[in-house]
């Protein structure tokens, strides 16, 4: 079939039986001309019109590896001639096995379980459901309550979405999340000693009915890439552990080197009682996550049978997902990952402090391998800059998904260094005419 043709026919049906995540349809049908994936390699997508397009955003934080990266390619194939799949009900595999190991060896101090589910927001489910089961156990069932912060975001279902703090996802669901308790959100100097004693507050004075506190740690993603000090999430771990508090962090965008170490929480020094982990965990080759606990944790489900934990998804622990999480981890130490991602890190802390002096920008802000910019004031997620910026990058060759008025680069952290340079570029030349 001729190229066009064959590019036609795939969009004719996906407008007219897809129904897309976050997308107004109609908008989508009658406006928007979608990139069709053929193939990637690397930091590039490739649209079957044989353009390619620089993917600032890892395809939503999850090909940490870049695409295709022929070791996790290698790695699935083989899993896959041998065992794609068995449940972890009374039955075990070597895969699964060993990757629990390795990743007790490389998580933080204490952590010493690992569950496994699915993705993003089943890690985070397992973890609402650990910390909830935990208390009924202890018998303290009064202890079933959850802090988070104002802007969180945990993910999609029903568990996680409750603990989102973001209006406008929140708002469709009304009436079916279950409230969580607020807390501040840490941004700015001058605000900083107040909202953390506005957390501790709350620890003190309604501990006793509060099972976990839940963090993204140091940046939260869906939010608007806000970033916020290393402190508070240390004085957040002091604080839940004098007010006998779990603490939940939520590593699934800023695990596996996104914010400079392995994980945030390395960052300010902490372990949590409960660690989440996906996207990055897999390598974005196919959906897996673990959610890791300390033994205390592990402990309080030990004993009579009506003490296990009661949660498990029937791909979890899947042997084609472990397999390659294994290669995942084989890869960051053998290509030396972390340290090589460092000056990628400068050059984008660089370059984006540079362009907070472009016009239309109104803050600027970096950490790790994230970039981001406001192109108004208070940003907001259904605001419609960041959109004008999409389609300049596109017509540039990059693909640039903004969160509403908030433009930013996430990209692959291994992304070769011209090539994030030619990224850099980019969104600075995007940026500037979508102002002009
Ligand atoms: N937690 C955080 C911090 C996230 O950013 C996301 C997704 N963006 C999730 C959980 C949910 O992950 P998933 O989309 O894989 O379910």
């Amino acid at each position: 079939m001729d190229p066009a043709e064959r590019r036609a026919a795939i969009v004719r049906a996906d407008k007219r039986f897809v129904w897309h995540p976050y997308t107004p349809m109609d908008r989508y049908i009658e406006a928007t001309q979608p990139l069709v994936i053929d193939r990637a390699e690397g930091s590039l997508l490739f649209d079957a019109d044989g353009r390619s397009y620089i993917d600032a955003n890892a395809s939503w934080w999850v090909s940490t590896l870049g695409h295709n990266h022929p070791r996790l390619v290698r790695a699935l194939a083989r899993q896959a001639e041998l065992l794609c799949h068995t449940s972890l009900a009374g039955v075990t595999h070597e895969n699964a096995a060993l990757l629990a190991e390795e990743m007790v060896a490389v998580a933080p101090a204490g952590l010493s379980r690992v569950f496994f589910s699915d993705d993003g927001s089943t890690a985070v489910e397992a973890a609402i459901k650990m910390a909830a089961q935990l208390w009924r156990n202890a018998d303290r069932p009064e202890k079933s309550r959850f802090v988070a912060l104002d802007g969180a975001f945990h993910g999609e279902t029903v568990g996680a979405a409750s603990l989102g703090g973001i209006e406008v996802f929140r708002r469709p669901f009304a009436g079916v999340l279950f409230e969580c308790l607020r807390a501040p959100f840490p941004g700015g100097d001058d605000a900083y000693g107040e909202v953390f004693r506005a957390l501790e507050r709350l620890l003190r004075e309604r501990g006793h009915e509060i099972a976990a506190v839940v963090l993204e740690p140091l940046v939260q993603g869906a939010s608007g890439m806000r970033i916020y000090p290393e402190s508070y999430l240390a004085a957040a771990r002091r604080a839940c552990t004098e007010s006998d508090v779990l603490l939940i962090v939520d590593e699934v965008f800023t695990g596996y080197g996104r914010t400079g170490p392995m994980w945030a929480c390395d960052r300010a020094g902490i372990s949590p009682d409960i660690l989440c982990t996906a996207k990055g965990f897999s390598g974005g080759m196919l959906p897996m996550a673990a959610t890791l606990a300390t033994d205390r944790v592990f402990d309080a489900f030990r004993g009579p049978p009506e003490r296990a934990f009661f949660y498990g998804h029937s791909y979890g622990g899947n042997p084609l997902g472990a397999a390659v999480a294994r290669e995942v981890l084989r890869v960051f130490r053998d290509e030396d990952i972390l340290a090589r991602a460092a000056p990628k890190a400068a050059r984008i802390a660089e370059a984006f402090r540079a362009m907070g002096r472009l016009p239309g920008v109104t803050g600027a802000r970096s950490l790790g391998m994230i970039g981001a910019l406001d192109l108004a004031e208070n940003a907001d997620y259904l605001g419609g800059a960041g959109w004008r910026v999409f389609e300049e990058a596109r017509s540039r060759g990059a693909y640039v998904r903004p969160l509403g008025d908030v433009v930013y680069v996430a990209p692959p952290i291994n992304i070769p260094d011209d090539v994030l340079d030619r990224l850099l570029d980019v969104v600075e030349a995007s940026v500037r005419a979508a102002a002009g």
